[in-house]
């Protein structure tokens, strides 16, 4: 429930933030801020920047959670929460958006200088305009509403902004929850609105789990003439393919709430081998990609997985590694029925007037972590047009504006 009174005066104070909206959007876009992981000095420019426009537009009461890293020339990756005090000071709303951005990649694919946005068609192109930017200015402005019309929101609003989520989290929202004792508490209601759908409809609040693994498969070298004196990696690692894409049939269980609904297994980067045709490989490596239906545990999947590679060692007479690039086990699902769901689907209907629903992605977020630890329930949400990590990346205004109204729309409900 809220004041439609309220807010509608909150959505009009909105509209006419709109030239200030994107003036913010170029200038955030101006500062790269780049974790050292993908070759960049980090966000501390990027958070001094946007620390200096939040003071200008009126926020106070900041906390700071920088973690320590000497990898960046200033030795700190900053995160830092704004609050404005709420009628409840106790139980806090969060929007949680990141400052850090993905590098551009090949500048020929961009139409522009990707640092330095600009506005066309109704869009903002350039980095980091969308993911994650989008919403980091949607909340601000949204919160600014309630400064400048004196509004006291329901919940006390906190906008937290972190560091080190393109990489790994381990400097940003990781390093927040585990530096204090109590970060969030049960009663929050935390948004993190940094993936969702073009309709906004998909309010996600489970992931599958991330098995990603590479397998390197050792047989003998020789000429190609004289197969008979060594042993060909690449047919062994062949087989081993594909008894690994069987892998769906030992996890055969399906969930609604995914799309795909079932954990899929999938054969991805294949490494090249000999470099010339009448050679023998005696070295193959390919990669597989998992994602993995949250209520299997990954430590079966690897159990099958070995089974399975050791019944190829022995029949190709080879040896195989099984290096792990990533192995995330899921955290237990949001409920479809928790608080902050049920606010976000009446603040989406109010804004953007469609139905919206609890829904499961296959990749990870940060999400992940704040659900596993202690179980608070998050739900990641946004109206984006998707184009995050791409050449071009863009972000229509009219998203960064209705996304801000649906926020405002959170801070008003009881
Ligand atoms: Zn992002």
């Amino acid at each position: 429930m809220f004041d439609a009174d309220q807010f509608k005066k909150v959505s009009q104070k909105i509209d006419s933030y709109r030239e200030a909206m994107i003036e913010l959007q170029i200038a955030l876009s101006a500062v790269p801020a780049v974790g050292p992981e993908n070759g960049g000095d980090g966000e501390l420019a990027k958070a001094n920047l946007l620390k200096e426009r939040l003071i200008q537009l009126g926020f106070k009461n900041f906390r700071h959670y920088d973690a320590q890293d000497k990898r960046v020339s200033s030795g700190i990756r900053p995160n830092f929460v704004t609050t404005i005090e709420g009628k409840n000071k106790n139980r806090f709303i969060w929007i949680i958006t990141h400052m850090d951005i993905v590098p551009p990649g090949e500048l020929r694919l961009w139409s522009n200088d990707p640092y330095k946005a600009y506005v066309k068609d109704g869009h903002i192109f350039g980095r980091g305009v969308e993911d994650n930017q989008q919403d980091m200015v949607a909340s601000i402005f949204a919160a600014k509403a309630f400064i400048d019309e004196k509004l006291i929101p329901e919940y006390s609003i906190n906008l937290a902004f972190v560091s080190d989520e393109e990489t790994s989290s381990n400097m940003g929202l990781y390093y927040m929850m585990d530096s204090t004792d109590k970060l969030f508490s049960n009663d929050d209601l935390i948004v993190v609105p940094d993936s969702g759908n073009p309709e906004g409809s998909l309010i996600e609040v489970a992931e599958k789990s991330m098995l990603w693994l590479c397998f390197k498969t050792k047989g003998k070298q020789c000429h190609g003439s004289n197969p008979q004196l060594g042993n060909n990696a690449f047919v062994a690692a062949s087989h081993l393919v594909t008894k690994l894409v069987k892998l769906k049939k030992l996890f055969p269980k399906s969930d609604p709430l995914f799309d795909p609904p079932e954990s899929t297994f999938e054969p991805t980067k294949k490494e090249a081998n000999v470099g010339n045709i009448n050679t023998i490989p005696g070295e193959d490596i390919f990669c597989m990609d998992c994602r993995v239906l949250p209520e299997y545990d990954l430590k079966d999947v690897m159990a099958a997985i070995q089974k399975i590679v050791h019944a190829i060692e022995k029949k190709f007479k080879v040896q195989i590694e099984i290096s792990t690039a990533q192995y995330v086990q899921s955290a237990k699902p949001t409920s479809s029925d928790a608080p902050v769901v049920h606010a976000l689907q009446e603040a989406i209907k109010t804004v953007y007037n469609i139905e919206s629903f609890a829904g499961g992605v296959g990749a990870g977020t940060v999400a992940s972590y704040i659900r596993k630890k202690d179980g608070y329930p998050v739900a990641v949400w946004s109206k984006t047009c998707m184009t995050a990590h791409q050449p071009d990346e863009n972000c229509p205004v009219d998203n960064m504006l209705g996304n801000a109204k649906v926020f405002a729309n959170l801070f008003l409900q009881k």
